[in-house]
């Protein structure tokens, strides 16, 4: 994976599980060394977008509710308590080595809508040329339907990386990868390094079990992963148990599943 080296602009994506103890509570250890390797990636001269989940999660735990609501309204409150949580610690650790964070809450009508689009667009572009890293999430608190949801921040991901024209798109995930079988059950189970044609065999593979805390399963993130190489993106799903691994991607080396771009895209 020399080219990833040479990529200019990258978007990563993490998600809840990642970023949360069993607690739901921010798993701090982690997340420091998440900033720290992302703070090296943007010195190394790349432009770093973050998508981060963990936002419900750490608000259920903050007010100790003790479980995800289903209640939409309830759910909607924890996004907006935790959200000021997660950032609070983004900007306390990308501070401390040195970076700025600036924070955009989505809704798929900023995808849909033409003007906001743009706006947006023009928003992301203003703060990688001030050399900020933008934090990305759903904005949950005002998210209802499925005309202002994204359905999970694998899919709003794939949105960031189109928006933001990125060379490449990183899943951070609890699992390594994606399986010929599950890993779970089969022990024989192998991981697949390479996938050039995202077909229904693929599909058929990738089963879909979310966990506790987080939202995505497999399918979510072939549909993300369909979504960008479609427009001429590739992109990685990695294992964020140690974050430091993306240091394996810096030098050279290959790790987790890579998803080629088409051919055919424009990009
Ligand atoms: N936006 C949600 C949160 O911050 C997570 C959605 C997802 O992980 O897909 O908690």
């Amino acid at each position: 994976m020399g080219y990833f080296r040479d990529s200019k602009r990258i978007v990563v994506k993490v998600g809840t599980s990642t970023l949360t103890h069993n607690t739901g509570h921010l798993n701090l250890r982690r997340i420091e060394k998440l900033v720290k390797v992302l703070s090296d990636m943007k010195n190394w001269g790349m432009q770093v977008v973050l998508v981060s989940s963990g936002a419900v999660s750490a608000g259920v735990a903050k007010i100790g509710f003790g479980h995800i609501p289903s209640n939409p309204e309830e759910k909607q409150a924890m996004a907006a308590i935790g959200q000021s949580e997660l950032m609070k610690i983004y900007d306390r650790f990308f501070s401390d080595y040195g970076h700025t964070v600036a924070q955009i809450l989505m809704t798929k009508e900023v995808i849909s809508n033409p003007e906001r689009r743009s706006a947006a667009e023009n928003t992301f572009r203003r703060l990688l040329e001030m050399n900020c890293i933008p934090v990305v999430n759903e904005n949950d608190s005002v998210s209802t339907d499925e005309l202002t949801k994204f359905g999970g921040n694998d899919i709003l991901s794939a949105y960031v990386a189109e928006l933001v024209n990125a060379d490449v798109l990183i899943n951070l995930s609890d699992v390594d990868g994606l399986y010929d079988s599950d890993p779970r059950t089969n022990p024989d189970a192998k991981l697949i390094e390479r996938v050039e044609c995202l077909d229904d065999a693929v599909y058929a593979i990738a089963g879909d079990a979310g966990t506790s805390r987080g939202t995505g399963g497999m399918i979510a993130k072939l549909n993300a992963a369909r979504m960008v190489t479609e427009q001429g993106i590739p992109m990685f799903i990695l294992n964020g148990h140690d974050p430091e691994i993306l240091y394996t991607l810096l030098d050279g080396g290959h790790i987790g599943t890579y998803f080629t771009a088409s051919k055919d895209a424009k990009k």
